[in-house]
């Protein structure tokens, strides 16, 4: 069996922040940090571009840090998978969201820890990586617990709190646009793919409504959708479920043909909203 000295901790660390990078995340190590991976939300203003970041408190031992860093990839293996939002919908909800405190939110996110760490083992595993299974497990259940101990703490049926009723919801802002970068405050979004697993999280969670979108109409090459199709797909769902809230449209693409497509479907959105009533 290898040595566990700090060095081959180091390039195993080093393997799965590769492993990492290669699906497009910056890994910050710091001390102090919240461990967590973050997809939307860069830390750093020169990191806006990158978008997703994993980030991992540097002040426990390498091990540790290892085991840490395994769980964060493997949120983002389960996130990954297609039953995804049918699983764990009211688990973590997009970064900026105010979430449902209810009784499913609680178990979706427990549920979905408890499969992180999992995943985390089976990626060691896939990589090569030899874990300490009692060092694992030190660390992993101490991290579920507090969960736990979170979720039991909280009130049943999604009362708010007092807190949550004093302030308004939030409203989120998401720009889509293959190239410009979101101006500040907004969320970029940057493929018809990304917006549509959003726009189908929103509205799995109800809070479609508190939400504004902002769009591009050419994104990428000309076989990828277009912000006209994800708009579409706005408009289609206002039509046909009427417990869904839409976002707000608004357009900034320099494509008039574009530009006037989309007004047509915005328009279209606010008809079916109006004609509800
Ligand atoms: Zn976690």
């Amino acid at each position: 069996m290898a040595r566990r000295n700090g060095r081959t901790t180091a390039a195993r660390i080093a393997t799965v922040v590769n492993w990492l990078e290669c699906r497009g995340y910056t890994v910050v190590f710091e001390r102090g940090l919240e461990s967590q991976i973050h997809p939307k939300e860069p830390k750093f203003e020169e990191n806006k571009t990158t978008k997703r970041e994993v980030w991992i408190d540097s002040a426990p031992s390498l091990e540790c840090q290892l085991h840490t860093l395994l769980h964060e990839a493997g949120h983002y293996i389960v996130e990954s998978r297609k039953n995804y939002l049918e699983k764990y919908a009211y688990g973590y909800p997009v970064v900026g969201t105010r979430k449902a405190k209810t009784v499913m939110h609680w178990v979706h996110l427990v549920g979905e820890e408890f499969e992180a760490w999992e995943e985390g083992l089976n990626l060691a595993r896939r990589l090569e990586i030899p874990i300490r299974k009692p060092v694992y497990e030190r660390h992993r259940c101490p991290a579920l617990m507090s969960y736990m101990r979170k979720a039991i703490e909280k009130r049943d049926g999604g009362s708010p709190t007092a807190a949550e009723v004093r302030s308004p919801p939030m409203i989120e802002l998401y720009w889509l646009d293959d190239m410009r970068p979101a101006p500040e405050g907004w969320i970029w979004i940057h493929n018809a793919q990304e917006a549509f697993r959003l726009l189908e999280l929103h509205a799995s969670t109800g809070h479609s409504g508190n939400t504004v979108w902002s769009f591009d109409h050419d994104l990428g090459d000309e076989n990828e959708p277009t912000g006209y199709d994800v708009a579409q797909w706005i408009e289609e769902r206002t039509h046909t479920d009427s417990s869904y809230d839409p976002p707000r449209i608004l357009i900034h693409t320099a494509n008039p043909v574009g530009r006037e497509n989309l007004r047509r479907c915005a328009d279209s959105v606010k008809r079916a909203v109006l004609a509800r009533s």
